[in-house]
Order: structure tokens, then sequence, then C-alpha cells
């Protein structure tokens, strides 16, 4: 009786656990494949994420290069950043709070801040 009790609890365990991978399997590796259609909100926050890290890498290039913490955009294009980035879900302005004395506190008005 016992041992039949913890045979189903295994198997109740595997087989979440095989639900899990999956899902995962499948989250993972549709991901990629539908850039092609429109951007849904979660790859936009993905993007926006991914773009405001890129800003703070930017900003602390620049800080290891100069000894000076940027206070705007002209400081960081072109040469560390390509061009002003904007969140990818509707192109809105990201807030930016420049520091003279610590790097810059970024957030996005639709994504929040990292
Ligand atoms: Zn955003």
């Amino acid at each position: 009786m016992k041992n039949t009790t913890v045979i189903v609890l295994l198997s109740i365990l595997v087989a979440i656990l095989l639900v899990t991978t999956t899902t995962f399997a499948v989250l993972y590796f549709t991901k990629d494949s539908n850039n092609d259609a429109r951007v849904s909100s979660s790859d936009a926050e993905q993007e926006c994420d991914a773009q405001m890290r890129t800003i703070v890498s930017a900003a602390l290039i620049y800080t290891a290069d100069t000894m000076y913490f940027p206070t705007s955009w002209n400081d960081l294009i072109p040469e560390y950043l390509n061009a002003k980035l904007y969140c990818p879900l509707d192109g809105t302005e990201y807030i930016i709070e420049w520091n003279n004395d610590a790097p810059p506190e970024i957030s996005c008005p639709n994504h929040g801040a990292l």
C-alpha cells in the first residue's frame, strides 16, 4: 500500500517535470520563429529591457574611458551608441536621469525601470 503511494507520487512528479520541460522547450524554440509577425507586447518588453541594458552598458564604457559619467545622449552618440533608442512598443522616449556623480537612471514609460 505504501509503496504504491510512493510510485504514484513519483509518477505525478515525473509528469509535472515533463510538462514543465516541454513548455520551456516550446517557448524557447517558438520565440525566434515569430519575428516576422507583429511585435507582441512581451517581445517588445524583452527588447525594451535589452535596449535599456545597452544604454547602461554604453554609459559604463563611457565612464571607464573618460572617468566621467555621461550627462546626455550627446556623450554616448555616436562613439558608444549608434543612435538614440526608443521603446520598441510604440517609440516612446525613455526617461533618463543623467547625473554628474552616478550612472544614468533609465526607465521606460511603458515597461518601467530595469
Ligand atoms: Zn519600453
